[in-house]
Parts: structure tokens; sequence; C-alpha cells
């Protein structure tokens, strides 16, 4: 399994795209966990075929993790997508992504591969990958997803605090993306992850690698600071790539990658 960083910034973030991460499997089965408004461009920079992403997912629908959307089907419709694509998201949140599709296409209301919708299930399974989702504490409701594939596990947020449910997916997963805004402590009805919460958490499951991501561009030097010799907590950023087949461990890559301290 391989993990590609598009973007690890909040919504307003001057420095970093909007948060987001691409998961390919062995035989490059490809997932977009959501899709702000400049994970479009991370993608073309990574230059991904327009073919090769089978699935997105939308942990939920604040602008940051879905208004890229639009601009992402246009591109493959424009240059001739051919492969089917399937959209799971909340089944509340299904409208509202139904018309970033619409903008997609208008005034042509067709587009020339197929799309289908999906809802979210608590678990399920995609051809040979084993999924959960559970909800964080967010503002607005955000499921959060482990997958299973390839003997890996993979955890990521979305936005929101850790719940009893969300922790419980992390269990066993070799690498979890939690969102932590701040270095501060939040308040424990507060709609975001903070450090003193992911700390807790990286020790109490003893995670080999845990990332925070969607952090306040303000809060990004004290984060990083703070976090510095802990041994499985690292400041994921754009452009990281994490294979899990690597003889190196998770931590070393991000060592190697060099970027996670700013
Ligand atoms: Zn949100």
């Amino acid at each position: 399994m391989r993990i590609d960083v598009l973007g690890s910034g909040s919504a307003f973030s001057m420095v970093r795209n909007t948060s987001s991460i691409l998961v390919s499997d062995q035989q490059l089965q490809r997932w977009l966990i959501d899709c702000g408004p400049t994970v479009p461009r991370a993608l073309w920079q990574h230059n991904f075929g327009i073919d090769e992403i089978e699935v997105i997912y939308f942990t939920h629908i604040h602008p940051d993790h879905c208004a890229g959307l639009p601009v992402l089907l246009n591109r493959w419709k424009s240059f001739g997508r051919q492969a089917p694509l399937t959209i799971y998201c909340q089944a509340e949140h299904r409208p509202i992504l139904q018309q970033l599709t619409a903008l997609a296409t208008f005034p042509v209301t067709e587009i020339c591969f197929a799309i289908e919708w999906l809802d979210i299930p608590e678990r399920w399974t995609w051809r040979n990958w084993q999924l959960a989702s559970a909800a964080t504490q967010h503002e607005m409701r955000n499921l959060a997803l482990r997958i299973e594939v390839d003997d890996h596990i993979v955890f990521y947020s979305g936005d929101g605090r850790p719940t009893s449910a969300t922790i419980a997916l992390m269990q066993d997963a070799e690498i979890a993306f939690q969102e932590c805004a701040v270095a501060t402590p939040l308040a424990e009805d507060a709609s975001h992850g903070d450090l003193q919460s992911c700390m807790a958490l990286a020790a109490q499951l003893d995670l080999p690698a845990l990332g925070l991501y969607h952090c306040y561009d303000e809060a990004l030097t004290a984060l990083a600071d703070t976090i510095a010799h802990q041994s499985n907590l690292f400041l994921s950023f754009d452009g990281l790539q994490i294979d899990l087949n690597n003889e190196k461990s998770i931590m070393e890559q991000v060592q190697c990658s060099g970027n996670s301290n700013e």
C-alpha cells in the first residue's frame, strides 16, 4: 500500500494544500480521500492519469474537503475519462455533491463516464479492501475511515476530535492521520483536535506512526517543536509519500522526506 499526501493544510491555509490523501494498493487500485479546492492541482502535479482514481471518499462536505470535485470532474470530462467512478459519501451529503457534479459539466448534463454513488456504511468490503467508518466529534458529521488491504492498515480521521468509535478504528493501524488544529488544549466539546489529545492517543494505542494534519498555519511551528522528539508522532506535509512495503519504517520515510519540521 502507498499513501500520497496531496494536502495537509487547514481550510484557509496560505502555505499548504487543503487536506487530502491518495491511497493505492499493490494492484494500483486508488482511492482519493477528500477533494478540497487545491487538491486537483496537486493531483495534476503528481501526473496521475485520468482513469487512475477509481473511488473518491468524502469524510464530510465542508468546502475545504469537497470544493475541488467539480474541477477534477471537469478535467476528467475534458480529457475523455472512460473509467467508471465510485463516490462514497454520507446520504445527506449526496445532493450537495451532486450539485458540484452538475457544475462540472454545465450546461451539459451528461458526463462521459459512469458515476456510482454509494452511502458510507459502518463496515464493508470493496474488492479486496476491508473498510470501516466512524464519526469523529465535529460540527458537521464527519466519518473517519479505516482501510485494510494487502496486510496493511491505515486510518484517516477527516475533521474532528477522536471519539471512542474512531479510536477503535485506529487499533493496529500502521499509520493513522489525525486532524490536529492547534498545539494548545481545546475544550472537550471542541470541533477540532489538539496536540494533547493526539499525544495521548499515540501513547494509548502505541501506534507506530501518527501523522498530525489540517493544522492551522500559525500552529505549525509550535506543533513541530513540541513533537520533534516523539518517536511515533509527525507533522504530515504536502508531497509526503509513504510506502508500507518499504523496508524503512514509516517514521524513517517521513524523516528522509525531510520536510516535517517547519
Ligand atoms: Zn470540517
